[in-house]
């Protein structure tokens, strides 16, 4: 039996279906007998509607800016795993590439350098 501080503590991931279905079920049991979580839920519920609207009504980047902010970080790694030693070894780099987001994976042995793979998500 789930008690209040729990399912409060639990229901913004409940509001967001992000719970594993055993801990939603839990939630969805108490919320039958309790009336004050089903008005969390609906508080949370509508902070999160108007929340994602007042998202959508933001303006995005401008073109200058953007471009400001692709010339001073073009090329950084933004996620780079290195695994293995100098004889042989793998790593495997999201860049940051103008508006795309550019993997690649190398294969590095005897400190040469053989590309795996390379291809850009947008
Ligand atoms: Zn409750």
């Amino acid at each position: 039996m789930m008690d209040c501080i729990r399912a409060n503590e639990l229901m913004p991931w409940y509001a967001n279906n992000n719970l594993p279905s055993e801990e939603a079920w839990l939630i969805a049991d108490h919320l039958v007998n309790c009336p004050a979580c089903r008005e969390e839920l609906r508080w949370i519920i509508r902070m999160a509607r108007e929340h994602q609207a007042d998202l959508e009504q933001m303006p995005g980047l401008t073109e200058r800016t953007w471009n400001k902010v692709v010339a001073r970080t073009r090329g950084l790694p933004v996620v780079q795993v290195n695994m293995g030693h100098s004889l042989l070894g793998l790593s495997l780099r999201v860049l940051v590439e103008g508006r795309g987001i550019p993997m690649r994976g190398d294969l590095f042995l005897l400190g040469y350098r053989a590309p795996l793979f390379a291809f850009e998500a947008v």
